[in-house]
């Protein structure tokens, strides 16, 4: 046997005892995207820094080697929500696992520690000012810790959107315990944030991921708002008993879109910074455990969730910018399963944001804000595939994917998930009405709002239109040939694309034309809309519903009875071990098993998610609740 094949035995059984320990620990049969390339690096003992997608699954990446490794592997991580829901997880597959934060009574800690010096403990997770404390770190010196997880360790930065100064005390970890290796993770991908960790935690020549940031599970869907109740609640009703997250921009317009929910019969709830913390933790766990499976929040709400059965985020509003609508369209669909993203947004968005650049002090700052706001627009503007169009924004050349992360060769074109790509709009050119709009706008003075210039186009004869006269200008009528709905959405085109603009000094939203708009006159610019043509509209939207939208759709109707019957085990289950559903089982198991009907212990194990220790706890109850299912049946 000459070197070379040693060597590569030598791997083939590392990678053997890996996915051994991912089938049988986290009931996984394959390995996402770099996940086994980062656990392989940290085994070898190599500090690392990955920059992974939400959902991306960055906690197998220090689980595993947890599991696998001599010692105790102790992660940072910054919500006291986000490590309870993980060590409840990695405790039910078995791992044994803790938390120290500042909830931690003193009985507790002793308990832990007592559990950490008889070397029993193999994932502890701890706060960043937990870390900091000095009886804390004296326990870990004395401990055999194995290695270091940094988990959202964009913390760390100023250049951050969560900045915490905590984290910059975790710069100390590599000078106090120099023989751990040190693996920090993060999903925000930009380069002054990553470079900002690698240097503040110092890690030594790490191993470098940077994850694709396309999430193919996700559909995403953009419209302008006409009637934003309507077309929420028609969303709504193509996601019948989904939990899902409605972002608004202010309290009160959350508040007014949860009212309006539960009049509509939802079981949904309000979430925003006016609340008290308690409000908003019971809110939280609430919707944790499916009990409130709507919750319309300002954007405070989603940092600390790792909910996996997040099945549609829905933008009431314009985001401020694309790494905000990606960060949290993000927060649906962690489990890989088909969920939607619809963002709904109108000119008065754009002017808002807008109005909020005055208040930067710092001149770079805000120019900043507003280059991102541009690129917002225009992202949301521009023609194409949406996917397309968001990765560009990353730097990442769009390949098409299927679901299990494999590159797809055969769909090339475009994404096919997103509205764009499955016909639902296309692009049009509106010079001509365009031209019509402003022309009814110039005339009168740019002294009327949309509903009277909508009436002029069509040549609607109204009181206000006869008592200014305005049936005598040659623009009267000369948009008969189609709706007022039309025109308004025309006219909410053009100024968001800033060839009209609304009246600062008004008091009423009066559209002007603007410079742009005069090119547009005078012929040396021409406008495009999206076009929706009502009936296309549906038929595409009842496609992506079922082609992207809706886990329970891909399943027939008994599958679908099914995977009901063991949703509601599953609920009973989490209120007795008082954690959430998806820590028993995410949306993907359940679906597997009204799919395969497992009715073995095996063919049990071969469902996505179910490992040794779910199989001991749960396997009976599902087993029995399947051959009952079937007898009845
Ligand atoms: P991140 O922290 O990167 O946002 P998580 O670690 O929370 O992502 O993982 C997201 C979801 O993906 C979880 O429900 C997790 O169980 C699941 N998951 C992780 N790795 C795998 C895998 N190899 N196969 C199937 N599911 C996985
Ligand atoms: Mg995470």
């Amino acid at each position: 046997m000459n070197a070379n094949e040693t060597k590569r035995d030598d791997v083939d059984e590392t990678g053997a005892r890996l996915r051994q320990t991912l089938a049988d620990t986290f009931g996984f049969r394959s390995f996402r995207p770099y996940q086994e390339e980062i656990v392989r690096a940290i085994l070898r003992g190599e500090d690392v820094f990955a920059v992974m997608p939400t959902g991306g699954g960055k906690s197998l990446c220090y689980q595993l080697p947890a599991v696998c490794a001599e010692g105790m592997c102790v992660v940072v991580s910054p919500l006291i929500s986000l490590m309870k829901d993980q060590v409840d997880a990695a405790i039910t597959n078995g791992i044994n696992a803790a938390t120290i934060n500042s909830t931690t009574t003193g009985s507790e800690f002793r308990e832990i520690a007592e559990h950490i010096d008889h070397g029993r403990l193999e994932l502890l997770y701890v706060s960043p000012e937990r870390f900091n404390n000095a009886r804390f770190k004296e326990t870990l010196q004395n401990a055999n810790v194995s290695f270091f997880a940094i988990d959202e360790a964009h913390c760390i930065s100023q250049w951050g959107h969560n900045f915490r100064s905590d984290y910059l005390e975790l710069g100390q970890i590599v000078d106090e315990f120099p023989n751990c290796p040190v693996a920090a993770f993060t999903a925000t991908a930009t380069e002054q944030v990553g470079e900002d960790i690698v240097s503040s935690l110092k890690l030594r020549n790490p191993f470098r991921v940077k994850a694709s940031f396309d999430r193919p599970n996700l559909f995403y869907q953009i419209e302008y708002k006409d009637d934003f109740e309507r077309q929420l609640l028609d969303f709504l009703k193509e996601c019948p008993g989904e939990s899902g997250i409605v972002y608004r921009s202010t309290r009160k317009s959350v508040e007014q879109t949860a009212e309006t929910l539960v009049k509509h019969g939802y079981k949904a709830e309000a979430y925003h910074a006016g609340m008290s913390d308690a409000d908003r933790i019971a809110v939280q766990d609430r919707f944790a455990r499916d009990e409130t499976p709507i919750i319309v929040a300002t954007i405070a709400f989603g940092m600390g969730i790792d909910k996996s059965n997040v099945r549609f985020v829905v933008h009431g509003d314009l985001p401020k910018d694309v790494e905000s609508y990606y960060q949290e369209t993000g927060r649906a669909g962690r489990d890989g399963a088909p969920s939607r993203c619809l963002l709904l947004f109108g000119y008065q968005d754009v002017a808002i944001h807008r109005s909020f650049l005055k208040d930067y002090e710092d001149e770079t700052a805000r120019a900043a804000a507003e280059q991102r706001l541009n690129e917002m627009v225009r992202f949301v503007e521009t023609d194409g595939c949406r996917r397309v169009n968001l990765l560009r924004y990353f730097g990442e050349t769009y390949k098409p994917r299927s679901l299990d992360g494999s590159v797809d060769e055969e769909n090339a074109d475009g994404c096919g998930s997103c509205d764009y790509c499955v016909g639902a709009c296309k692009r049009v050119d509106a010079t001509i009405d365009a031209q019509k709009a402003l022309s009814a706008m110039a005339r009168t003075g740019n002294r009327f709002g949309a509903t009277h210039l909508t009436d002029i186009l069509v040549g609607a004869l109204t009181e206000k239109v006869e008592r200014f006269g305005h049936n005598e200008l040659p623009t009267f009528g000369v948009g008969k040939d189609k709706s007022k709905r039309y025109w308004r959405y025309l006219i909410q085109a053009l100024l968001t694309q800033g060839i009209a603009e609304l009246d600062p000094n008004s008091e009423f939203p009066v559209p002007k034309v603007t410079s742009l708009g005069w090119e547009v006159m005078r012929g040396s610019r021409t406008v495009e809309i999206v076009e929706r043509p009502d009936r296309a509209t549906k038929k595409a939207r009842a496609k992506a519903v079922r082609n992207a939208s809706n886990l329970k759709d891909s399943l027939n109707l008994k599958d679908r009875k099914l995977f009901e019957t063991l949703r509601t085990l599953r609920a009973q289950i989490a209120k007795a071990e008082n954690v959430p559903p998806y820590v028993v089982f995410n949306d993907k198991s359940l679906v597997e098993m009204a799919i395969l009907k497992p009715r073995t212990d095996k063919e049990l194990l071969d469902c996505s998610g179910v490992g040794v220790r779910k199989l001991q706890n749960y396997g009976e109850d599902f087993i029995d609740a399947i051959e009952r299912f079937l007898e009845e049946n």
